[in-house]
């Protein structure tokens, strides 16, 4: 037995079962070849490239002089979540009170917060496909079981409300999804979201988590749906948001719910047990972005809308690279299945994984596979750089899918 198998044999099944996010692994690796020396244009973090706006990091300047350095509420500071409040009144028209809203270390925790409280072993747990990477892992943590529910890049990566209809079993508890979505940037319609608000209103054993992170990142030029809008269904939907997006705040690590008050409380319950209410100065930070005016946020909001025409205008010139125009967040989604049974150098790439490992050893061009999403036909594409780099990056890829044969 070597010596990664004997530890391997000391650790749980549970973390033995679980995948490395690839979002995560991949911009790992790309760091490490950028510290080789290596010129690597990093498309794999789904991060923005802009520092967080002045008036948010005054706020948490001020925090810290006027001692904002203590423990906090589990929930978070009662003035965040009456800001939390107001923002889902101004932005979504939906009433949650503040004990209804629970602050957490991201909308990651925030996730894993509602599953883990959610979800016993065997429930069902409908992923609409492509999804974001964490939700498959957190859900098997819970020892909940995944049922994907496909989409392909001829329907812009939608389900449809028949489609998760038919998925859903006496076993099934939730469903998890994002619009606009990571990996593709689709946006659900409102009139989607109505049709899916039907099926639930049918299924009232069912929950929905609709995690909105990308929420502001939205190009249709129409206000945000939020499911939980839909009244008759609202006690069935968690709303997850966060700052790491909409106000470039990933490292703060700041995200939060609105939730059904029973909910709220057990996340309140499990955050108790595992990392208590999240920093402090990150706090008194989220609260100045909510109830500041978001013209920085639409200005950033402006250049990735720039970005996507530009870089859709690119891949679109690639030959065998099919893409779609997404409406949200800042990634493409690709379909590169025409290259499978392609080679370079006498290797046959047959995988999306064994596309984006080509593409960061040949073009120097971090993107990350499909698989970890759901898929087996894409890449993911973050369009979070600046111009130039995505110009060069766009380049680099053309050529590289020209050297296989
Ligand atoms: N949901 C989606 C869809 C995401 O893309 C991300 C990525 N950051 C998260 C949740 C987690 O965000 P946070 O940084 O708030 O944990
Ligand atoms: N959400 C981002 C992404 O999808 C950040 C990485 C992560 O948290 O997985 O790339």
């Amino acid at each position: 037995m070597t010596q990664a198998q004997a530890t391997m044999n000391q650790l749980s099944d549970r973390i033995n079962h679980m995948q490395e996010s690839a979002t995560i692994k991949m911009s790992k690796m790309s760091r490490e070849l950028k510290a080789q020396g290596h010129d690597i244009i990093d498309l794999s973090l789904g991060e923005p490239d802009f520092d967080t706006p002045q008036y948010i990091k005054d706020a948490a300047k001020v925090a810290i002089d006027k001692g904002y350095t203590k423990y906090t509420p589990v929930p978070g500071y009662p003035e965040l979540r009456k800001a939390i409040s107001a923002k889902f009144k101004r932005d979504n028209n939906l009433d949650y009170s503040t004990d209804q809203i629970v602050v957490s270390t991201g909308a990651k925790q925030s996730i894993a917060n509602v599953v883990l409280s959610l979800i016993n072993p065997g429930d069902e747990v409908l992923l609409p496909a492509p999804y974001w990477v964490s939700y498959a892992a957190i859900a098997e943590l819970a020892e909940g079981k995944c049922v994907e529910i496909t989409s392909t890049i001829d329907t812009d990566f939608k389900v449809t409300a028949a489609q998760l209809e038919k998925h859903i079993t006496p076993k099934t508890k939730l469903i998890i999804f994002s619009s606009p979505c990571n990996p593709t940037g689709s946006v659900y319609s409102h009139a989607e979201l109505e049709a899916i608000a039907g099926v639930l209103k049918r299924n009232p054993n069912v929950f929905v988590l609709c995690d909105e992170i990308y929420e502001y990142i939205n190009y249709t030029g129409h206000r945000h749906t939020s499911l939980a809008e839909f009244t008759e269904i609202k006690e069935q939907v968690i709303t997850v948001n966060g700052f790491s997006k909409g106000f470039a705040m990933t490292g703060w690590r700041l995200g939060y719910i609105g939730a059904p008050l029973w909910i709220a409380k057990a996340c309140d319950k499990m955050q108790g047990q595992f990392t208590s209410g999240t920093c402090s100065i990150a706090q008194k930070a989220g609260e100045a972005a909510l109830t500041s005016d978001l013209a920085p946020t639409y200005k950033m909001v402006e250049q990735f809308k720039k970005r996507r025409d530009l870089v859709y205008g690119l891949l679109k010139e690639i030959p065998g690279v099919k893409v779609n125009l997404p409406e949200g967040a800042f990634y493409f989604f690709p379909d590169v299945s025409s290259y499978f049974g392609k080679s370079y150098n006498g290797k046959t790439l047959n995988t999306p994984e064994d596309i984006s490992l080509y593409l960061l050893s040949e073009a120097n061009v971090a993107a990350v596979s499909g698989e970890s999403f759901g898929d087996k036909n894409c890449i993911r594409i973050s369009y979070a750089t600046s111009e130039e780099k995505l110009r060069e990056a766009c380049k680099r890829l053309r050529d590289a899918f020209a050297k296989l044969a």
